[in-house]
Parts: C-alpha cells; structure tokens; sequence
C-alpha cells in the first residue's frame, strides 16, 4: 500500500521505517527541512536502537523516501497518518496546533478519497476536530472528496521502539466506517500473521485508550513511590515489598520499581491532559491529580536524600557531584521532563558542580544547558568520578548495574553513593565502605 505519514519524530519514524520493512511504500513528510535533508542521507536524527540500519536499507530498497512537501504526499498515499507532536498547552491540556495544520494541510493538497489516521495522542473528540479541518479546506478548493478519520493511537517504547512496531501487543483502530477499518486491516496485516492483534472500536474509545494507558502505568509508578516513602518512614525496604507485591498476579512485576519519578514525552503531558479533559467535561480526576503530584515530588527525591547525608544544602556547595545517567530512561538520548534536569538544577541552585555521563544523552544535554562552569559532560562513567565527592545515579543503564564498589570508595572523597533507581544491594556498597542512600530502602536497624 502506498502510505504517508506526517511528522518524522520517535512514531514519524518508526512507524514508516517499519511499514516499509514490510513491504508498504512509504513517504515520510516533515516540516524540519534539515532533519528530512538528513534523512534522505541517512542520517537518524534520534536514538533508538536498531533503527538507522533499517531506516537506511528500506531507504536503499527504494520503499522509504523523505520530504517536506505535503503536497506530494498527498499526491502519493491513499493511507494518510498524522504523527505529529501534541505538546502540553500552558493549561496543561494537549496542543492541537500541530495536528490542525497537518489536518489542514491534507484538506489543501487531498488528490482522492483517502483514511487519515491520527497516530498523535489527541484528546477524545480530536477526530472530529480534525474532520472539521479537512472539509473546510477542502471547500474553501470548492471540492467535495470523501474521507475517513481513523484513530489509531501509538504504544510504542522509545528505546524498544522498533520491536513494539513490528510486533505489537494489540493495534487499536478506531473508525466509523467498515471501509476503513478494511483498509487498516490490509495495512497491518504483516503484523498480525501470528494472531490477530487488531482491536476495532469506536474513535472516542480508541483516543481514550491512549491516555488511560498512560495514565495507569503512570499510576503504578507513582503509586510505588508512595510505598517507598512509607517504607523510608517506617524502617522497610521497598526493594523486599516489590518483590513481595510483583509475585502475586494481579498486580505483576512490571512498572512497580521505586524510583527518581517518571519523565519523557508522554507520561508526564498525557497525565495532565487527561486530568485536563475530566475537568472539562465537569470532572475532578483525583487519582490523576495525585499521581502527578507523587511524581513531581518525586523528582526531588534524590536531592532530598542528599541534604539528610550532608545535613543542609549549605554543606552541598563547592561539592561535584558524579551523575550517571541524564536520559529519562535508558536506551534513549530524550531528556524531555527527564529526572536528572531537576537535579541537576537543585544541584546548581546549593552551590555544587556535576560531573555527568550518558551514553547517548550527552549531544542533547549538550544542546539543554549549552556551556555552563559548573557542568562537565564526561566521555565515560570512570571519567565522571574524576575528582568528585559522591556519586548520584539516575538513569538506569545497564552499563552502571555492576560498578566496581572498591574503586567508587577510592574516587569519591565523600564516600557516598545516591541510588536514584535501586540499582545497588546496599549490603554491597556499605561493605566497600561507602554510604548508600537508594529510594524507600529503610531499615529496622
Ligand atoms: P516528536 O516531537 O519526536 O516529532 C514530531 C515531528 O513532527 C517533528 O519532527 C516535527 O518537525 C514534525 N512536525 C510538526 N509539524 C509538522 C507538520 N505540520 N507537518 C509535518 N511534520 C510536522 O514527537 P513524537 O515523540 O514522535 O510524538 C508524536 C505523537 O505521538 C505525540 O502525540 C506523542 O504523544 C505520541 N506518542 C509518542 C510516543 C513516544 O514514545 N515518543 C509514544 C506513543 C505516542
């Protein structure tokens, strides 16, 4: 099928570079004249695993291009996406402007009749919305072509975004209209040749789908880091109750770990615009509310457990603090509301110089906080602890799970490690002679 899609980000691109791995003919269109200039040279502008060697073979194989002219892709796809970024609006709720001059733009360039799929997270009622954009630009041409909106929200993982892509749990499609659901089943039937994973539903359900996915593993996170506090509080080790909670099937082992609070692009502006939505419609979304407020809290966590070492913030000036990790997760260089920005502007604020390490964060860091003295982006983890008094880890690569604990006592003056992700037994680390503080890892004695 020959198919275009709006937007070159995280989904832009995944998307398309895995519909062409299939077999699909894709046009990918954005606005970013540079980044669509790169692209058709090879050059992936994000980091996420596996993807340039993909992007550049189906590149090769003549079923993937780049452009920015809207006009030619509409001229070429009978498949349309939308995948274009729906930032928080100063209220907190979702930015349509994005998709609205996509919407528009398809409406000005449509050739035939055509399914437009919105992949972006949009709030509920955005199909409609973007119907509406479509038909006045299409009558402002004086032309009537029929057309078919499509939710069909995105659940990739940056970071495993690839394999999310080409083997999905479930591909949500919402859509009125039989035709158009038949043309989404043609699209991804590559991808359901094992089991069907397609699910139809109405379009409000499906836009709903997106945010209450979101919200709940946004939920679980925030929710444990409640527990983690109690456990602070109470003298218990939160690392034993998740394991204790993680085996009963009900609640599962996933997305319980204790930590520095969620970031990135979704879960932080999707909790609120969800929260935003209810309150709209005349609805206070209590859960939502305080979930969003756990995670802020949260955020700070790490410097809080850094004033308890060192009894104020006044003690923290003059100190360099060695930070591992500055991704929101690991696997990826995106840095959006990621944890380690708040520390390190807490850092700063005390008075303390960093010594920060990522592996793949350090050019976005770079473009984040621009030259300052008091940072220093380190080619390396060894390289970080150069002349530094304690260690924070905040991102949880798998290259700082096993740390040599003999030689951190040697390189940090202070003696203390931050464990902003529960990486470490403290056992491990105290026997090494350096203190440990970790994130609801309270203890009775
Ligand atoms: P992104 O910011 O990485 O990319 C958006 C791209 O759209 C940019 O390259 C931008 O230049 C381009 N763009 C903006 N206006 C355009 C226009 N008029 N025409 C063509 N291109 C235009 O965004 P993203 O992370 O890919 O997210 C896109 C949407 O998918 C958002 O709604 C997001 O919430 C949702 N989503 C993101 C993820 C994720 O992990 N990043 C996962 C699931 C869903």
């Amino acid at each position: 099928m020959r198919v275009s899609i709006f937007g070159t980000g995280y989904v832009g691109l995944v998307t398309g570079t895995c519909l062409a791995e299939v077999g699909h003919q894709v046009v990918c269109v954005d606005v970013d004249a540079a980044k669509v200039r790169g692209l058709e040279e090879g050059v992936v502008p994000i980091y996420e695993p596996g993807l340039t060697p993909m992007v550049k073979a189906n590149h090769a194989a003549g079923r993937l291009r780049f452009t920015t002219d809207a006009a030619d892709a509409l001229d070429f796809g009978e498949v349309i996406f939308i995948a274009v970024g729906t930032p928080p609006d100063e209220d907190g709720s979702a930015d349509l402007q994005y998709v609205l001059a996509v919407a528009r733009s398809i409406g000005e360039h449509m050739q035939r009749p055509s399914v437009v799929v919105n992949k972006s997270t949009v709030p509920v009622g955005t199909a409609d919305k973007v119907r509406a954009a479509i038909s006045e630009a299409l009558a402002n041409r004086g032309i009537d072509i029929p057309f078919q909106v499509v939710s069909n929200p995105e659940f990739l993982k940056e970071g495993d975004a690839i394999n999310d892509c080409m083997r999905p749990d479930r591909i949500v499609v919402g859509a009125q209209d039989e035709d158009a659901v038949a043309m989404m089943r043609r699209l991804y039937a590559p991808f359901n040749r094992n089991h069907d994973r397609m699910m139809t539903m109405d379009v409000r359900s499906a836009e709903l789908t997106k945010y209450a996915a979101n919200a709940m593993l946004a939920t679980k996170i925030s929710f444990m880091n409640e527990i983690a506090n109690i456990a602070e509080k109470v003298g218990a080790d939160v690392e034993m109750v998740r394991k204790g909670i993680g085996s009963d099937p009900r609640i599962g082992w996933h997305f319980i770990y204790p930590g520095a609070g969620y970031g990135g692009s979704c879960f932080p502006k999707d909790v609120q615009a969800l929260t935003r939505t209810a309150s709209q419609y005349g609805y206070q979304a209590r859960v939502l509310d305080a979930v969003e407020a756990v995670n802020d809290a949260q955020k700070g966590h790490l410097f809080e457990l850094m004033l308890r070492h060192y009894g104020n913030a006044e003690a923290l000036r003059g100190k360099t603090i060695a930070v591992w990790g500055l991704a929101f997760k690991p696997n990826t260089d995106d840095m959006r509301e990621a944890s380690s920005r708040r520390l390190l502007a807490q850092l700063w604020e005390a008075g303390a110089r960093v010594r920060a390490f990522d592996p793949e964060a350090r050019d976005e860091s770079r473009r984040i906080f621009g030259e300052r003295s008091d940072l220093v982006l380190c080619d390396s983890a060894d390289a970080a602890l150069e002349g530094a008094d304690a260690l924070a880890v905040v991102t949880e690569w798998k290259q700082f799970r096993s740390p040599d604990f003999a030689m951190l006592k040697r390189k940090l003056s202070d003696a203390v490690v931050f464990d902003g992700r529960n990486l470490y037994e403290p056992i491990d680390v105290e026997t090494q002679g350096l203190a440990y503080w970790g994130i609801g890892r309270g203890r009775s004695v």
